[in-house]
Parts: structure tokens; sequence; C-alpha cells
């Protein structure tokens, strides 16, 4: 049976809608979708509905709507800021059956796709016919387009391809009636009515669910070259960060890994890192091989200049799988070492990054707490993670003060409380600093225009 706000006749039409296969009620199964990949309490749902086809979805919309029930659309829920945790209960509605790859156009560089298609999938199948969807973001094997666009994701390429909005030519959605809206188009210029696309890229579940999605798809680089440069001193590190930017150098990928991270990642895996560097840069440039050649080289003595001791050039693919592999290990590595693993992604202009690194060393000893720093440190995108334990009470009223410093001090430089993870119910406490209570409320008309029951995903974002 449905709990606590389903009425059974609900669950009765979800079944006869969707088949009594795809309707869940048990209480093991509502427990699997209380939570995400954030590190947040866990809310239970009142029932769990998988649609089978875009028709059926919109009709689960419009139901939830009818009955005035929260409907929390979820893709893999990897999402880190809370965004499907059904924080109101009722009905979480399931996208894994909604996963049409609907055309991959190779004349117009275009994708129409499902919004349960998993991410790597598509960058697989367009790759198969010689095309390129850049947006790689590290959760990409189970992640889904639906929720990459949700969230506006980004990913190790961001630097140079940008992220998920660059590459959304048009959705479709359900307005809450369970209506079609449409925006955008298959054309590479479109201005017809209000940039819905825009609006919708990032609202995170609350305006609309989407059913379709076109993907703007590009040639793919002829060659790449990859980099490990290895440093005695993070601030060295970032400052590097800084003068390739400011050399007007773009390269497609630059990560930074501090030494807690970069140990941590070793012991995870062996993968032969510097475990006594106090940072590693990752850098991949790429595009034509004259230009790679010479990007290249500028790279290596930017960091040389900059004080790395050795720049390593892979040889080979599998050298150059190794430097990825060793940066997508970070965050399943450091999440291992304690049951509690708060990851944020506090993110400033690039020329900051020097400045936010201090701080995060600052607040790190402010509040003994052990941070682990990693990230898309080319987008200015950092990721210090803390490490703690859940049921440590007084330790986690340390990491909460802790990260409201680290949003604080990121505001501060001219940053963000977000580069790629969203607000969700994590970061809403934040959001007036950063952009005042005025914005609040307009966000909160435009929702309330758009939701007037406050039916989709409520209480999260603003
Ligand atoms: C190991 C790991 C690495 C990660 N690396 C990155 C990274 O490099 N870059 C990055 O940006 N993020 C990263 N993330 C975060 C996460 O993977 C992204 O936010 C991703 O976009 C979420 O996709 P999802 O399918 O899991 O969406 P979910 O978590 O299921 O949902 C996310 C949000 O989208 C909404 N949503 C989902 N589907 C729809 C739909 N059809 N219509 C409307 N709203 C919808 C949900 O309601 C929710 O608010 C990482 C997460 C993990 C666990």
């Amino acid at each position: 049976m449905a709990q606590p706000n389903i009425q059974d006749s609900l669950v009765r039409d979800f079944a006869a809608l969707v088949g009594a296969e795809f309707v869940m009620t048990g209480e093991a199964d509502r427990y699997a979708y209380s939570y995400d990949a954030a590190a947040l309490p866990p809310v239970m749902p009142g029932c769990v509905v998988r649609p089978g086809s875009t028709e059926e979805l919109g009709r689960v919309v419009s139901l939830c709507n009818h009955h005035g029930v929260p409907l929390i659309v979820r893709g893999a829920g990897t999402n880190l800021s809370g965004g499907t945790i059904p924080q109101h209960g009722g009905v979480v509605v399931l996208t894994n059956r909604l996963t049409r790859i609907v055309e991959i156009n190779e004349e117009d560089l275009y994708a129409v796709v499902e919004p349960g298609v998993i991410t790597a999938r598509l960058a697989a199948e367009v790759a198969k016919r010689g095309l390129f969807y850049p947006p790689d973001p590290g959760s990409q094997t189970v992640s889904t387009i639906g929720g990459n666009v949700a969230e506006n994701a980004g990913g190790l390429r961001g630097l140079k391809y940008g992220v998920t909005k660059d590459y959304v030519m048009g959705v479709e959605f359900f307005d809450v009636e369970g209506q079609l809206i449409k925006g955008g188009s298959k054309t590479v210029k479109c201005v017809t009515g209000l940039n819905l696309p825009g609006l919708m890229v990032g609202s995170e579940g609350a305006l609309g669910v989407f059913s379709r999605i076109t993907l703007r798809l590009i040639p793919p680089p002829q060659s790449a070259r990859s980099m490990m440069a290895v440093f005695a001193s993070i601030r060295a590190a970032s400052e590097t960060v800084a003068a390739i930017i400011a050399a007007k150098i773009l390269p497609a990928t630059l990560e930074l890994m501090d030494n807690f991270t970069i140990r941590t990642v070793e012991s995870f895996r062996r993968a032969g890192l510097p475990t006594e560097a106090a940072a590693l840069l990752l850098i991949e440039v790429d595009g034509h091989p004259a230009q790679v050649a010479d990007d290249a080289v500028k790279v290596e003595q930017i960091c040389r200049e900059n004080g790395s001791e050795t720049v390593t050039v892979a040889r080979n693919a599998e050298e150059r799988n190794a430097i990825w592999q060793a940066r997508r290990d970070a965050l399943p590595a450091l999440a291992k070492l304690k049951p509690t693993c708060v990851l944020e992604d506090a993110t400033v202009p690039r020329s900051r990054i020097p400045a936010m690194i201090q701080a995060l060393q600052e607040i790190s000893r402010e509040y003994r707490l052990p941070i682990g720093t990693f990230g898309h440190a080319g987008d200015g995108n950092l990721h210090p993670t803390i490490l703690t334990d859940r049921r440590d009470k007084e330790e986690m009223e340390r990491v909460e003060r802790a990260v409201a410093a680290i949003f604080e001090r990121a505001v501060a430089l001219d940053g963000t409380l977000s580069g790629e993870h969203g607000i969700g119910i994590a970061k809403a406490r934040f959001l007036e600093q950063e952009v005042g209570a005025a914005t609040i409320g307009y966000n909160q008309r435009l929702k309330a225009a758009v939701d007037p029951k406050n039916i989709l995903n409520p209480g999260k974002m603003v």
C-alpha cells in the first residue's frame, strides 16, 4: 500500500495507465528512491512510477497535478544536491524506460533523445558515426540526459567545449497539466518565442518534465595530447592554471588534484601517481595536430615557468587513459575513506583560484577537517570534499560551518555556489547570499505561475 500522502485511487489510476508492475508501493522499493548521491537524510516517497512512453509520462504528470500530489522526476539519482529526494513525499517518476535515441542526424549534426538515455551511451552512439557529444560528467556511465539537462551538468571538457546548456537546441516537456510544450528547434539558429530551452536547462525538475531533448553534435577533434604536471606546492599549481588561461591557451581539460586526493587515489588503484607531490595538474590539449603540438609545448613551458618539477606527456592511448582514470577515481576513492562524503562545487573566476585554494586551506585548519580538493580548475570549478561521519554530531556541526564558510569565500571572490551540481536542497539556504532576496522572489513568482499547486519537485532550489 502506498504511503502516506498517496490515495489508493491514484495508485489504481497509475496501474491502469502504465501497468501494475511499473507502480511500486512496497517499503523496500520506496526506500530505494528516498535518497540520491547527496549526503542528505532520506525521505520516503509515497510511491514510485515507471512510465513506458512519453505519452504515459504526460498522463502521470497530469494525474499528480489533479490530485495535488508532489512529483519528483528521477533519472539516475546521481545528483549531488538532493534534487531527487522527495522532501514532501509524493510520487517519484522514473525515466529509466524512456531510453530511445530517436534520431542521430549526421547531415545537420543533432541528436533527438528521450530523457532516460544514459549520457555515455549517447556519446558512444554518436562516436560510431564520427561525431562528438562533448559533455562528460564524471557520472556519465550512469547519469541520464534528462538529469544532465535539468542540472546543466558539466564535465572534464567544460573548459573548451562548454557544458550541457551549450548543446541543448530544443526541449519538449510536459507542463504541470500534462500538456506538451516545445521550445527551440533543430535549426542552428532559433529565436521563436521565449527562450524556453534556456529557462528549462538547470530547472532541476521544478518547472516541467522533459520528454524529448534535441542536442547539438560537433565533429570530434583530430588529435589530442594529455600530460601530467607535478608541483611541490598547491599554490604554484593553482597559479599555473591562471597563467595558462591568461596566456590565451584553451586546453580541452585542465584538472587539479591536491596531495590528499593524490594519495587517496593512489591507494585506491596503484596507478603510479607521485604521492609526494603537493598537487598535480592533468591537462589535455586537442584540435588540429599542428595546433595541438604548439599548445602542448606552450603549456609545458608555462608549467615549468611556474614551478612544475616534471611534466609527463602521455605517449599512447594507454598512458592517456591512465591519466584520466586517475582523475575519474578521485571521487570514488575519497568517498571510500569515511562513511559520509560532502562534495561541494564552489566555483570562482579562474584568476581567483589561488585565493580560493588558500581559503580552503584556512577553512580546513579552522574547522579541523580534512578537505580533499580536486576539480575542473580550468573552469574555476573546484570540488572541495570533506570526509566525515554523519553520526558524529559535533563533527557534522563543524562540517556545516565549514561548508557555509566555503560558499561565503567563493561568493566574496565573485564566484558562485554551484558550477555544475545545482542547488537542490543542499544549497537553498545559501542562495540569498549570492543572488539577493529580490531574485529569489522573482524565481518564486515564476515557479508559482507555471506550477500553481507547487507539485513539481517542491522544496527545491528556492
Ligand atoms: C561519481 C559522480 C561524479 C559526478 N560528476 C559530475 C560532473 O563531473 N559534472 C556534473 O555536472 N555533475 C557530476 N555529478 C552529479 C550528477 O551526476 C549530475 O548532476 C547529473 O546530471 C545527474 O543526472 P541524473 O540522471 O542522475 O539525474 P538525477 O539525479 O536523477 O536528477 C537530477 C535533477 O534532474 C531532475 N530531472 C531528472 N530527469 C528529469 C526530467 N526528465 N525532466 C525534468 N527534470 C528531470 C531531477 O528531478 C533532479 O532535480 C557526479 C555525480 C557522481 C555521483
